[in-house]
């Protein structure tokens, strides 16, 4: 019997124990290990509230978590409670399935201001994660700055403009939809440093901008090249492209119809933050893109802004004795491979870009490498000590575990306490989780 320990029960973790099975059958036992009580990562705290066909992705996983041979070994916090060195004493591989958890740091003056946040700590509020349920934001001025032109700039502006009719069905925490939807603000400002050609958003996530209830995307005509130019996009691209031509193309009379305004600033670098106390407004230096690449013209301007949200990507938090790139804030790795019988797998591995999906792909391909040692006999002949030898340390250290049967009692009062319509009602704190499932 082979056994397998992945830290992180997100997409990637998930899809890497699927793997397994897949791999070795019976023969293989997997522990999916999380800090939180709650399973699913990026799944329950990083994909918007509003999107719950993504969220689905779950009941995949569900199945994979309910086998035999795989075990959800919730609130145990790694470099804590269990180093990573008694892990592989106890486990025949490793794999670090940790995302990127970390917000990305602007590195301009200012950023230290209140109410400045990165998307991390702010899609962690509305989405309820424990470490940021607390965080606040005060949302009662007119003017929010979002900074960066991915999708999570995207989830962050929608979620800011949508009205309480529009959050029907989805599972925003409580506390969050309160803030938002009594919220002041009436411009939202998409800042990007480049220009149309270079954004990372995708078409439907894009689309969705142009059928909000109460605010309207508008796209300056004169920022866009010209329309020729879009036959030598990526096809993706050039649809997302096609979407800021139509926002561009939006009547005065509908942007009066609607009082909210997301408005897309592009060629705009910010170089530092401005304000007393709170942020008040974003200096910014005008560019323009050569090669791809934004350089400045020396030409600046003020945007009004009463709360910044960053959006421009994500670090994985390092471990002590674990090889790290720092340049591209993930693990030092070679396909998958870190140290012998050490791996990481998703953004831990290939930083934070893809899709959710893109981890299966991931998942399976570290198996094959995760394989490929095994049967080269660098993870030794015989078996480690595996679930036993955890539960053994586990009990004498006296972690309280919770497992997969403790998370569905979890979620079903989660499912109770859900408002009219809305699927549930996360817990934010992580007392009254371990409470629900004793
Ligand atoms: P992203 O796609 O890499 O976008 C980051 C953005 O931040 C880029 O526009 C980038 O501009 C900008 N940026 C980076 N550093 C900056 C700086 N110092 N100043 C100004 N702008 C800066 O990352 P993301 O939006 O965090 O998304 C992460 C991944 O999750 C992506 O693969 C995304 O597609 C995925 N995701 C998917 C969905 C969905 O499918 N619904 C939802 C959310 C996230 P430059 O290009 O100029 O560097």
């Amino acid at each position: 019997m082979r056994h397998i320990a992945i830290i992180g029960s997100g997409p990637a973790g998930y899809y890497t124990a699927e793997a397994a099975q897949k791999q070795w059958g019976d023969d293989i036992r997997v522990d999916i290990f999380d800090a939180l009580p709650v399973p699913y990562g990026l799944i329950r705290t990083g994909v918007a509230p509003d999107h719950q066909s993504i969220k689905g992705v779950s009941r995949r996983y569900e199945k994979t978590a309910l086998t035999d041979n795989v075990r959800f070994v919730g609130n145990v916090a790694i470099g804590k409670d269990i180093t990573i060195g008694e892990l592989q004493e106890l486990y025949d591989a490793v794999v670090l399935a940790t995302g990127a958890p970390n917000d990305r740091q602007l590195g301009i003056p200012g950023e230290e201001l209140g109410n400045v946040f990165g998307s991390a700590a702010f899609v962690g509020w509305y989405n309820g994660h424990p470490q940021f349920a607390g965080l606040a934001p005060d949302l009662s001025g007119k003017h929010a700055v979002v900074i960066g032109m991915g999708n999570v700039a995207l989830d962050v502006a929608r979620i800011m403009a949508k009205t309480a009719e529009e959050f029907a069905g989805s599972d925003i925490v409580g506390h969050a939809l309160d803030a938002l939807t009594s919220s002041g603000i009436e411009q939202i400002t998409i800042m990007g440093r480049r220009g149309p050609h270079q954004i990372m958003m995708t078409p439907k996530e894009l689309g969705e901008l142009g059928h909000l209830n109460t605010a309207s995307p508008r796209v300056d005509k004169s920022d866009l090249p010209d329309e020729t130019e879009d036959a030598f996009l990526e096809p993706g691209i050039r649809k997302s492209v096609t979407h800021l031509r139509s926002f561009a193309a939006i009547p005065e009379d509908i942007h009066a119809e609607k009082p909210v305004e997301v408005e897309f600033d592009f060629y705009a670098n910010p170089v530092a933050l401005e304000g007393e106390g709170n942020v008040s407004s974003v200096k910014v230096e005008r560019t323009e893109v050569e090669k791809g690449r934004a350089i400045g013209t020396g030409e600046f301007y003020s945007v009004p802004a009463d709360v910044v949200i960053a959006c421009i990507g994500y670090r994985t938090s390092p471990i002590p004795d674990v090889p790290f790139d720092e340049r591209a804030g993930r693990f030092a790795n070679d396909e998958g491979r870190i140290l012998t019988g050490l791996y990481c797998v998703g953004w831990a591995r290939r930083g934070p870009s893809g899709t959710i999906g893109t981890n299966r792909p991931d998942g399976y391909s570290l198996i094959e490498k995760i394989a490929e040692d095994m049967d080269a006999g660098l993870l030794g002949r015989i078996g480690k000590a595996g679930r036993e030898g955890f539960d053994a340390l586990a009990s004498t250290r006296g972690i309280d575990v919770v497992t997969f049967q403790d998370w569905k009692k979890i979620e079903e009062a989660e499912t109770a306490a859900a408002r009219d319509g809305a699927p549930r009602e996360k817990f934010t704190d992580i007392e009254a989780m371990i409470r629900a499932a004793n």
